[in-house]
C-alpha cells in the first residue's frame, strides 16, 4: 500500500500549530492524562509524572526487539521518554520511568533525533512512553516535518491515556501501540495506583481504533497505519487476561494483538502477591487459546 502520513497534510494546513496550542492550554492546569493533577506545567510546576514542558529523553536508537512489522530490516526508530504517568511497581525500565534517568532536550533536539532515526533507515518513529510528552512531540514535529520527516509515527503507551488528549492526536499519530494491561480494578490499583485503568484504557483504545482502524501492513510486511495492542500475561491471571481479550474482540476481532510472556519480577514486584514469579508455559498457552476463542486471529506471540 502507498501511504503518506496524515501529519504532513495537517502541517501544511496549519493544524499542527493549532494542536500544539490546544495541548499547551491543557498543560496550564494539566489534565493531559487521567491522573488529572492540575499542575501548571507552563510555569515549571510538575505533576505526578515529574515532567515540565521540555522533553526528557533517556535514549534513542534503531530498535530490533519490537514487533517484526515495526522492525523490518532497518529497525524501529525508538525515542524513550523519561518518567511515566502510570509507574507500575514491576516496571522493567524503572530507572527511566521511576528514577528519572535521562537528559532534558530542546524541541529542536527532539526533532533532530527523529530526523536522524529516519536517515538511518528506520521504518517509523516510535515514541516510547509518550503520554505526558505529547506537547513536546507536536512541537518537535513542527520543526522536523519541513526538514523532511515522512515516516509513520508510533504512539507506544501504557494505555493510561485520556480520551480527550488522544482526540487531539487525530491525524498526527499513524500507529497506536498501547498496552492493555488489566481489566481488574483492584489489580490496577495495587500495581499502578490506578483503579480506573480498565475503563480508561477501554475508552482510549476504542478512540485510537476509531481514528486509525485495524493495523495495515505494506507489501513488505511493514506497519503503516492502525492499532497494535500489547498485553503482558501475569501469573495467576492477575491481569484478568480473559477479560482483556474479550474487550479487545469487542473493539475489533481483526485487532493485531501481541500477547507477551516475558513478565519477570523487577523493581518492587516481589513485595506483591501473584507477582513473585514468571508465568508458566501453560498460563501463556491458555492466554493464546482464550484469544482464539474470542475470535482474535492476528496474534503476535512474543516468546
Ligand atoms: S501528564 Fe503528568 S502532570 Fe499531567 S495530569 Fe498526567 S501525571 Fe499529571
Amino acid at each position: 500500500m502507498d501511504y503518506t502520513p496524515a501529519y504532513i497534510e495537517l502541517y501544511k494546513r496549519g493544524d499542527l500549530q493549532r494542536g500544539a496550542d490546544s495541548l499547551y492550554a491543557i498543560l496550564g492546569r494539566c489534565s493531559l492524562c487521567p491522573r488529572n493533577c492540575g499542575a501548571d506545567r507552563t510555569s515549571g510546576e510538575k505533576g505526578r509524572c515529574k515532567s515540565g514542558i521540555l522533553p526528557v529523553v533517556s535514549a534513542y536508537h534503531p530498535h530490533f526487539g519490537e514487533e517484526s512489522c515495526l522492525v523490518g530490516r532497518h529497525g524501529s526508530g525508538t525515542i524513550f521518554f523519561t518518567h511515566c504517568n502510570l509507574s507500575c511497581v514491576f516496571c522493567q525500565n524503572y530507572d527511566i520511568s521511576h528514577l528519572g534517568r535521562g537528559e532534558e532536550v530542546s524541541f529542536k533536539e527532539l526533532a533532530g533525533m527523529m530526523l536522524s532515526l529516519q536517515s538511518r533507515g528506520c521504518h517509523n518513529i516510535n515514541f516510547v512512553t509518550p503520554t505526558h510528552m505529547v506537547y513536546a512531540i507536536v512541537q518537535a514535529l513542527r520543526i522536523a516535518i519541513p526538514e523532511g520527516l515522512c515516516v509513520p509515527l508510533v504512539y507506544n503507551s501504557g494505555g493510561y491515556d485520556s480520551t480527550d488528549t488522544v482526540r487531539l492526536l487525530e491525524g498526527i499519530i499513524d500507529i497506536y501501540m498501547p498496552d492493555f494491561k488489566y481489566m481488574d480494578a483492584k489489580t490496577a490499583d495495587t500495581l499502578c495506583n490506578a483503579p480506573n485503568y480498565p475503563e480508561i484504557a477501554v475508552s482510549a483504545i476504542t478512540e485510537m481504533h476509531r481514528q486509525v482502524g485495524d493495523l495495515m501492513l505494506d507489501s513488505g510486511g511493514i506497519a503503516r497505519k492502525g492499532l497494535l495492542i500489547r498485553h503482558l500475561v501475569l501469573p495467576d491471571n492477575y491481569a484478568a487476561t480473559d477479560k482483556v481479550l474479550a474487550q479487545i474482540a469487542q473493539i475489533s476481532t481483526h485487532s493485531y494483538v501481541n500477547i507477551m510472556d516475558q513478565y519477570r519480577p523487577e523493581y518492587r514486584a516481589k513485595q506483591f502477591d501473584h507477582m513473585r514469579r514468571r508465568i508458566t508455559v501453560q498460563e501463556f498457552d491458555d492466554a493464546v487459546d482464550i484469544a482464539s476463542a474470542c475470535g482474535i486471529t492476528r496474534l503476535d506471540r512474543y516468546r
